[in-house]
């Protein structure tokens, strides 16, 4: 019989699966994720069922929400919405009866749909117990197909669609297609971090790449208030909040870089500028950090893509903190990060044309390789406690949540 009550899709998961003794610890915090992630809708329940993830939703839940929202849950490899058939009290001869027909439904629906053509079906038997082999499954699935959908032919090589029957205890599934999800490792197994959120391409990257291994993230953002405008800052609340449709809700703190700024000006080499403000930056960030209690300090750095980031100016950077500062992006290209960005739907709005800290004061010849005497050096010229402190004592704190994006 079939399942005509609910809408089921299967959720395969990417490295959970290999996850040793802990694997039943990366299924229960997916599950939860997952849960989490479809929590606006009522009457959406989870299993795990021998290493796969069995979502079940009412019918008036909307397929494409739930492949789109499923699909980015970290630790998801793909999903598959699917035709349950419940063949528990019968035998064998008749559950492949019962499959077959459902299979030929399905494979007319496919023709409805899409206008295919040709099929291939690939048999499963995750029920060992079940007495007939897959090759002998598929077989008789493709007979039946045949016979109900007279308009179809086989074709193994490269068919208009693939039908997946996957035979398991008391229960068959018929399914087409896998979306793919974005595979890693569940939110929440991995600690948390601080990422500094600039309002460009690279940063939100990072903090995408960092949270698909399971960190929690939250946000610091530098502004130079008022040499930048509350719309900059509303383009950063934005990034966050595409973030956060991966990643969960982000506290992101927001700090006025400016008067420290203005100090560096009047007292440093112009040539120092920008690595002296990077390194503020990196230290009111690990401020942050311990505050938040996040482990560790995320950027978008990646070596050599400009004068702050020479091997040199990242070695200078580096020495800021003692709090380890990981850089998902260092040996990336910036056309590969900016397909990632187009990929996770941060793209168009981190090139949206406004102004960012970094370019106020913007020196005509940035050092390339700085060295970390001499800026020390500058600093000593400067009251860093004090300005730390001043910065820290009015920063703005605010929660970001999803936005739901196409
Ligand atoms: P992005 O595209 O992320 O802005 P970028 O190529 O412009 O990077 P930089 O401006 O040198 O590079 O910044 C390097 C990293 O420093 C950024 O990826 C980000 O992590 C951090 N950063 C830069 N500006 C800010 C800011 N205004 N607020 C918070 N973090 C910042
Ligand atoms: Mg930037």
């Amino acid at each position: 019989m079939i399942n005509e009550s609910e809408k089921i899709y299967i959720v395969r998961c990417g490295e959970t699966a290999l996850k040793g003794d802990n694997k039943s610890y990366f299924e229960r915090m997916l599950v939860q994720r997952i849960k989490k992630f479809l929590s606006s809708y009522a009457g959406v329940r989870c299993e795990r069922v021998d290493g796969l993830i069995f979502v079940r939703t009412p019918l008036d839940v909307p397929e494409e929400d739930v492949l789109r929202r499923v699909g980015r849950v970290f630790g998801v490899d793909s999903i598959s919405p699917a035709l349950e058939i419940v063949i528990d009290d019968m035998s064998a001869e008749e559950a492949i009866d019962e499959v077959g027909r459902a299979a030929a439904g399905y494979a007319m629906g496919l023709i409805e749909k899409r206008g295919i053509k040709t099929f291939k079906i690939d048999a499963r038997r995750a029920d060992k117990a079940f007495p007939i082999e897959s090759p002998q499954i598929a077989k008789r699935m493709g007979a039946y197909v045949l016979k109900g959908c007279k308009v179809l032919k086989v074709d193994v090589h490269d068919p208009d669609s693939t039908i997946f029957v996957n035979v398991r205890r008391g229960r068959a599934y018929v399914y087409e297609g896998k979306v793919k999800g974005f595979g890693g490792l569940p939110l929440g197994t991995n600690g948390k971090g601080l990422v500094l959120l600039s309002g460009g391409i690279d940063s939100p990257v990072a903090a995408f790449m960092m949270s698909h291994r399971g960190m929690y993230i939250d946000a610091v953002h530098f502004h130079s208030f008022p040499y930048t405008s509350d719309r900059a800052y509303e383009k950063v609340k934005e990034l966050a909040s595409i973030l956060a449709g991966y990643c969960g809700r982000i506290r992101m703190h927001s700090i006025n870089l400016l008067p420290i700024q203005e100090q560096i000006v009047q007292h440093c080499p112009e040539e120092e500028t920008t690595i002296l403000v990077r390194r503020f930056m990196m230290k009111i960030a690990e401020r942050v950090a311990r505050e938040e209690e996040s482990m560790m300090l995320i950027t978008g750095e990646s070596l050599g893509q400009v004068a702050s980031q020479t091997a040199e100016s990242l070695v200078v950077t580096d020495a800021a903190v003692s709090m380890p500062v990981m850089r998902p992006l260092i040996a990336m290209d910036k056309t590969q990060i900016m397909d990632l960005a187009r990929e996770i739907g941060t793209y168009d709005v981190s090139i949206q044309p406004y102004e960012d800290c970094c370019t106020v004061f913007l020196p005509r010849h940035p050092v390339t390789k700085p060295r970390l005497e001499k800026i020390l050096a500058s600093e000593a010229k400067l009251d860093c406690e004090a300005l730390i402190e001043a910065a820290l004592a009015e920063q703005k704190i605010e929660v970001i949540y999803q936005r739901d994006f196409e």
